[in-house]
């Protein structure tokens, strides 16, 4: 695998039941780039995504990560190894504050789950890096208020901040802009350009002009087959790619 690509798929198929859903599947995402996974719907791009997070294990093919091959680790592994999916809502604690929520998640990255032992300076220095993740991901105004009480992109915004404070190499977004305003789509695609700085991010996003502003690279799947690959400009303009969206 060339040193450039971070995570690529061979044949990677899914049959549920004898249906086909996604259907030998290559796909190669370039370190440092923001890739976007799109197509109709029924295309195939959750389970894609799933398969890849390993919340499903796939009938054929192989995932590699940074050269190693993950096809068969289950997902605490791949995020030990840098992987991580976002947006898991579950991942929020709702009657907890903004602050506490990412210094749990930065406490459970550092495995440690004991109050009792630890000094006041490590303390102080978790509460740091905690204000320091609420400001990057612009939450400290609300930083006291309990997570359940932000608005719907401002939740999103928490959930990324949770997601960075396991420190991942590449991130899997799945709809980040999903049930979100005009105001909340402006503020998340500015935090995941600034996120993705100096890390990967391979997105499933319906959006089309967020994924027109925000991808370096798009795969368009269409009946669970990749069906042109791309910049945004090249796919768009992909008669194929027009037929698969005209006809779903
Ligand atoms: P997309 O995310 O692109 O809309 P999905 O990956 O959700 O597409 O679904 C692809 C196809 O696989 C759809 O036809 C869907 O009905 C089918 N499918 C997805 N999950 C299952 C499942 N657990 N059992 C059977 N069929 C499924």
């Amino acid at each position: 695998m060339p040193e450039d690509t971070i995570l690529s798929t061979s044949g990677l198929t899914k049959e549920f039941a004898g249906f086909t859903a996604v259907n030998g599947v290559d796909l190669k995402v370039r370190r440092g780039s923001i890739h976007a996974l799109i197509g109709p719907n029924g295309a195939g791009k959750t389970t894609c995504f799933n398969l890849l997070t390993k919340f499903l294990a796939p009938t054929r093919g192989t995932i590699l990560y940074n050269g190693r091959d993950i096809t068969r680790e289950k997902p605490a592994e791949i995020a030990r190894l840098g992987l991580v999916r976002s947006f898991q809502i579950s991942a929020v604690f709702p009657q907890l504050s903004v602050l506490t929520n990412v210094r749990i998640a930065l406490q459970r990255k550092r495995g440690d789950n004991f109050d009792f032992w630890r000094s006041e300076r490590t303390l102080k220095s978790l509460d740091e890096d905690a204000r320091r993740l609420v400001e990057a991901v612009g939450l400290s105004s609300f930083q006291a208020l309990t997570a359940g009480e932000l608005s719907y992109g401002r939740k999103r915004a928490l959930e990324i901040a949770t997601t960075l404070a396991l420190d991942p190499e590449m991130l899997l977004l799945d709809e980040p802009m999903a049930g979100m305003g005009r105001e909340d789509v402006e503020r998340i695609e500015a935090l995941i350009r600034k996120v993705s700085k100096d890390r990967t991010i391979l997105m499933v996003e319906h959006n089309l002009s967020v994924v027109a502003s925000l991808s370096d690279r798009i795969t368009v799947l269409a009946r669970g087959q990749v069906l042109a690959e791309g910049d945004y400009a090249a796919v768009s303009k992909d008669p194929r790619v027009v037929e698969a969206y005209i006809g779903s």
